[in-house]
Order: C-alpha cells, then sequence, then structure tokens
C-alpha cells in the first residue's frame, strides 16, 4: 500500500513517514498544496494524509480539486487544534476521517489501517483467504496459524493481493503500490517477490493469469 503524506512541518512529516513504514506501507512526501495537489492527481496512492495548513494552496481546496476530479482515494486531514471550521470544511470537501494535532502516532496508524480497509470492503482488521491470514495490525500474515516470515517488500506484494483478492492483479500495479516515489522501480522484482511468496504459502493460492498478472484465491 502507498500512502501520499501532506505536511509542510518537516519534522512531523519524517515522523509521519516513519510510522507508516512500520506498519508496512510505503510513503511519499508533500511539502505544500501545490505539489500534493499533483502527486495526488498523477499517481495511484491507496490513501493520503492531508495537512490542512499549507503553503501555496490550503488542503481543503486540494481535497476539492482531487474530487472534482474524480479522485477518490481515502484522505485523512489533519486539522489544527481548536478549529472545528476546518473539520467541517474538510469533510465537506470530502476528507474520510480526520484528525486533531497533537495526535498520537498508533491513532493516526488505527485510523489509516481502517480507511485502506473499508476502501477495499473489508470490515475486519484481519484479512482471511482460505489458510491464509493477514493481520494489519501486526503486519504479520500465517498460514493455518503459524506466522510467516516474510521481507517488507514481499509483505507489501501479499497485503496488496489480501486487499484484492479475486481481482487480477498486474504486475504494474503491483510495482506502483509497493514502491515509494523515489525508489529505483524495476517491475521484474515483482515476479522475484511473487516467486519468493509462492515458496512460502500453499500452493495455488496465487495464480498467475496469462498475460495479464496476479490473483489471490481461495483454493476451491
Ligand atoms: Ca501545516
Amino acid at each position: 500500500m502507498r500512502i501520499l503524506v501532506v505536511e509542510d512541518e518537516p519534522t512531523l512529516a519524517a515522523q509521519l513517514v516513519e510510522g507508516v513504514n512500520t506498519a508496512g506501507y510505503v510513503a511519499d512526501v508533500a511539502g505544500n498544496g501545490v505539489d500534493a495537489h499533483f502527486m495526488g492527481n498523477t499517481e495511484p496512492y491507496d490513501a493520503v494524509i492531508l495537512d490542512v495548513g499549507l503553503p501555496q494552496m490550503d488542503g481543503i481546496t486540494v481535497l476539492k480539486k482531487w474530487r472534482a476530479a474524480g479522485r477518490t482515494m481515502p484522505v485523512l486531514i489533519l486539522t489544527a487544534r481548536d478549529s472545528w471550521h476546518e473539520k467541517v470544511a474538510g469533510i465537506d470537501a470530502g476528507a474520510d476521517d480526520y484528525l486533531t494535532k497533537p495526535f498520537h502516532m498508533e491513532e493516526l496508524l488505527a485510523r489509516l489501517r481502517a480507511l485502506i480497509r473499508r476502501a477495499g470492503g473489508h470490515a475486519s482488521t484481519e484479512l482471511v483467504c482460505g489458510p491464509l491470514t493477514l493481520d494489519t495490525r501486526s503486519s504479520r500474515a500465517s498460514v493455518d496459524g503459524r506466522a510467516l516470515t516474510l521481507t517488507s517488500h514481499e509483505y507489501r506484494v501479499l497485503a496488496y493481493l489480501m486487499h484484492h483478492q479475486g481481482e487480477i492483479v498486474s504486475r504494474g500495479d503491483l510495482t506502483e503500490h509497493i514502491y515509494a516515489q523515489d525508489f529505483d522501480r524495476d517491475s521484474n522484482t515483482v515476479e522475484v517477490f511473487i516467486g519468493r511468496l509462492r515458496k512460502k504459502l500453499p500452493a495455488d493460492l496465487i495464480e498467475t493469469v496469462r498475460g495479464l498478472g496476479y490473483r489471490l484465491t481461495r483454493p476451491q
């Protein structure tokens, strides 16, 4: 899952990226509204953390522009303390949730997980596919209750497939959602990760759909 962090205060932006990374996601950062607007319009983010008070273009305007352009990714806004009107304006502009500064990172991550889960139509923090379980709170996967040892890349590939189980996911989709923007991407490595995951998972859980991509399906 790939997250856009929009925050102009560098220390807080770095803390947000660190938090997002520990949750098993990757993050890109925008430090002003104009960059944020461009990135959110052109990159396929799974969720956005959007500060409302931003230089160049405020967060509410950025959000309104995204929604007007048909961008539907879940957006969590960060509002200033004692500023109820920012919350109202943000929700009216299309925010899915809000958090008031200062906040606890654990709460932000819980809200972020919930947004990503709901966007994928999942009600529980545990995603299940046959014998495979993914606990999005601990970022761990298990098969029949036995914990799997996964690298961070393997986890991200598996988490994306689990959030989209039953759907065909192309190599390009996976590449877009498991790497941050500044990462040197190579779509061939996705095949390598899939190969490694298959060795750790029950046979046939990850199906190759010829010419299209991969599909995670429950064994019949
Ligand atoms: Ca700010």
